[in-house]
């Protein structure tokens, strides 16, 4: 069971939007045209080329450059070199997707489909693909990181992130799947047999492996978590000097543990009151720590007096071993303070890794698959009854996409060819 991603060779498409067919026809018989459209299709995008690292070109076409027709699977596409560094870059009309026989708009409707919930095995039937395809295309998609795709829409690398694992199942096995997200955008999904720290620190690792290509000096100042042990010590060792908070909304859930052999409706209100209390808290901006420490001693007291001692002394305990957590939380107004978003695309992803798990073979990637399913969940606009309609995570979050269509997004955001980082100066 393959368990990261494979390395790819350097890819150095890029796809561009030619708006129909018959335009991509037409522009391919006149090198200049052609050439002026790409060149124009770029300057919109404010992206540049990716060349070699030592290439002084610095990321732009030149009428220098090389440039060859080249047939590809009965298509005629472009190829253009850069004389200085011999980078090739592939010209992918937008109606064509990276090796594969699928259209774009057969992907987009499955796609689509599958991030709605259905199955592989539906969205194959209504689509007319086979779910294998379908499944391939996924992990196609998911070679590029989630931090690259993101930060070519702009948005800057998290400093406070909410890191928590989902517990899931992928065949008969047990599996992790580490995750990093700010408000509503998945900024790494792993995928790890073990729960192990060192398995974690693999996973995440990644992310600020690539994160600290986009920037060097990338930190995380904060870091939301469950509590989990293989997190928490993962973020410690990646993160030097990370503020840890502790979710407020899994304290609330935990409650009711400590309470056993209470009857449920005391239990419940007890919850609500402790809601009340975290509730209070947050909104005391100034005051709002200081009020936590008498709050937490004052309702440990009161459960001790309306259930008894030894209840009110195991909450007293329990309040001193997670306290610090939720003052990290209280005393940064920067620090997110639930998993609610994460908890729901958790639980959506693990449906879709379950379904998919006759799909799996061990030359395949489930961290591939896995960073696709992040990409869906990242570009695709919310519905029209949704609070945000209309707009993706990404746009939520303050990020740009390059076109008002989601699939295009997806296809030209994955290009291999492009880079978002300002070129280096011409000597
Ligand atoms: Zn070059």
């Amino acid at each position: 069971m393959g368990q990261s991603a494979k390395p790819t060779r350097q890819n150095r498409t890029i796809t561009v939007d030619f708006h129909d067919e018959t335009t991509y026809a037409e522009l391919l018989g006149n090198t200049k045209a052609f050439v002026e459209f790409v060149l124009a299709f770029l300057l919109a995008l404010g992206f540049q080329l990716l060349h070699k690292a030592s290439c002084s070109e610095g990321g732009c076409l030149t009428r220098h450059s090389h440039y060859a027709r080249v047939r590809l699977g009965g298509l005629t596409i472009w190829r253009i070199q850069c004389t200085t560094c011999k980078a090739v870059f592939t010209v992918l009309p937008h109606f064509v997707l990276r090796y594969r026989k699928m259209r774009p708009d057969v992907a987009r409707d499955a796609l689509i489909a599958t991030h709605g919930g259905l199955s592989l095995e539906w969205c194959a039937v209504i689509c007319h693909i086979s779910p294998m395809a379908l499944y391939r295309v996924i992990c196609a998609f998911g070679q590029h990181s989630s931090v690259t795709v993101l930060t070519r829409c702009g948005l800057p690398l998290p400093t406070y992130i909410l890191a928590d694992e989902k517990h899931s199942r992928c065949l008969t096995e047990r599996v992790y799947l580490p995750t990093i997200v700010r408000g509503r955008v998945i900024w790494h999904l792993g995928y790890s047999a073990s729960k192990s720290a060192t398995a974690f620190t693999a996973s995440y690792g990644e992310f600020q492996r690539v994160a600290q290509q986009e920037d060097p000096s990338y930190q995380v100042k904060g870091a939301l978590t469950d509590g989990f042990d293989s997190t928490v010590s993962s973020m410690r060792a990646l993160f030097p000097g990370v503020r840890l908070g502790s979710c407020l909304r899994h304290a609330l859930n935990k409650l009711p543990d400590k309470l056993i052999g209470v009857s449920t409706s005391v239990r419940k209100g007890l919850r609500s009151k402790f809601h009340a209390l975290l509730h209070r808290c947050r909104q005391r901006k100034s005051l709002r720590v200081v009020a936590l420490g008498q709050r937490l001693r004052r309702f440990a007291d009161c459960i001790a007096i309306t259930v008894g001692e030894a209840h009110g002394e195991r909450v007293r305990q329990w309040f001193r071993d997670k306290k610090a957590g939720w003052y990290t939380v209280l005393a940064d107004p920067q620090m997110p303070a639930m998993s609610t978003v994460l908890d729901q695309a958790h639980n959506a992803i693990d449906r879709k890794l379950f379904a998919m798990k006759g799909f799996h073979h061990p030359s395949g990637s489930q961290a591939a698959f896995l960073t696709g399913l992040a990409h869906l969940y990242n570009l695709i606009p919310y519905q029209r009854r949704a609070l945000n309609a209309g707009q993706c995570g990404v746009e939520v979050e303050g990020g740009h996409v390059p076109t008002s269509d989601w699939m295009l997004n997806l296809q030209i955001l994955t290009s291999g060819g492009y880079q978002c980082a300002p070129a280096p100066p011409h000597h």
